[in-house]
C-alpha cells in the first residue's frame, strides 16, 4: 500500500466522552490501530519505565505530560509496522503544539483525514468517568452501569481484573476537564478551519455513536447494506 492511502483520524472530546470506546470499535471496523497516549502512558507506568515514572506525577494531578515527551512517544509508535495504513488517535493531540507536530508526522501519508468530535456535556462525562472500569491486562473499557462486563470485575475479552483508574477520582477529573477547555478545546477550531471536523452526539448509545461515526467517515456498515 502506498503512503497516500493512509488514513489518520483524530478523535476529539472531553475526558469521558467515549473516545477510547469508539476508537477500539473503529480499530476493528477499519483495520487500523488505535493510538491512545493515555494507554501508552499507563502501560509504561505499569512496567515502571523511565517514561512511566516521569508521566506519573502529571497524570496524578490530571495535567498534561510535557509535549516533547508525548510527541516523541507518538513518533515512535507511528513508526511501528502496524501503522502502515494509518492510525486512530485518541487523546492526542491535546494542545496546539501537539496538533502541529502531528501534522508534520503524518504529512508524508497525506495528513489527517478527519477529526471527529464526540460531543458530551460535562455532567454526563463526570458520571461516565466515575463508573469507568478498565482491564488491567488489555485496557478494555467498561462502565459499571452503562457498559457492564458479563461478570462483575472481570474483563469479557481476556478475564483480566477490572480496576478504577487513580485519575478517575472526582477531584482529578475536575482538573482534567479544566485542562481540556483551556488547552485541548482550541483544537476544535483548528480542525474546523482545515475542513476536517465532523461531529457526533456522544450522549447516544455506544452502537449508535459508532454507526454515525462510520457513516461520517464514509464507511458502510452491514445494517446500511
Ligand atoms: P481521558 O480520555 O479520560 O482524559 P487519557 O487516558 O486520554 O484520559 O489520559 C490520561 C492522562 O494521561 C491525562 O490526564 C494526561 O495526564 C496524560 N495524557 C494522555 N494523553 C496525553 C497527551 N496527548 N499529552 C499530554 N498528556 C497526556
Ligand atoms: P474517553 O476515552 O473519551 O475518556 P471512554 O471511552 O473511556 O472515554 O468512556 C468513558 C466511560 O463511559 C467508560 O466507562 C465507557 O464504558 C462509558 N461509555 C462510553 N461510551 C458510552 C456511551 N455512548 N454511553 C454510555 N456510556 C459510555
Amino acid at each position: 500500500m502506498t503512503q497516500a492511502q493512509r488514513m489518520y483520524l483524530v478523535l476529539l472530546g472531553v475526558p469521558g466522552a467515549g473516545k477510547g470506546t469508539q476508537a477500539r470499535l473503529l480499530e476493528e471496523a477499519l483495520g487500523i490501530p488505535q493510538i491512545s497516549t493515555g494507554d501508552l502512558f499507563r502501560y509504561n507506568l505499569k512496567n515502571q519505565t523511565e517514561l512511566g515514572l516521569l508521566a506519573k506525577s502529571y497524570m496524578d494531578r490530571g495535567d498534561l505530560v510535557p509535549d516533547e515527551v508525548t510527541i516523541r512517544m507518538v513518533e515512535e509508535r507511528l513508526a511501528r509496522p502496524d501503522c502502515a495504513r494509518g492510525a486512530i488517535f485518541d487523546g492526542f493531540p491535546r494542545n496546539l503544539t501537539q496538533a502541529v507536530a502531528l501534522d508534520r508526522l503524518t504529512a508524508a501519508g497525506g495528513g489527517i483525514h478527519k477529526a471527529p468530535l464526540v460531543h458530551l456535556e460535562d455532567e454526563e462525562a463526570m458520571r461516565r468517568i466515575t463508573g469507568r472500569r478498565v482491564c488491567r491486562t488489555c485496557g478494555a473499557v467498561y462502565h459499571v452501569e452503562f457498559n457492564p462486563p458479563k461478570s462483575p470485575g472481570v474483563c469479557d475479552l481476556d478475564g483480566g481484573e477490572l480496576y478504577q483508574r487513580d485519575d478517575d477520582k472526582p477531584e482529578t477529573v475536575r482538573n482534567r476537564l479544566y485542562v481540556y477547555y483551556k488547552q485541548t478545546s482550541p483544537l476544535v477550531g483548528y480542525y474546523f478551519a482545515k475542513g476536517l471536523l465532523v461531529q457526533v452526539d456522544g450522549a447516544q448509545p455506544i452502537e449508535t455513536v459508532q454507526a454515525q461515526l462510520l457513516e461520517l467517515l464514509g464507511v458502510k456498515t452491514p445494517l446500511q447494506g
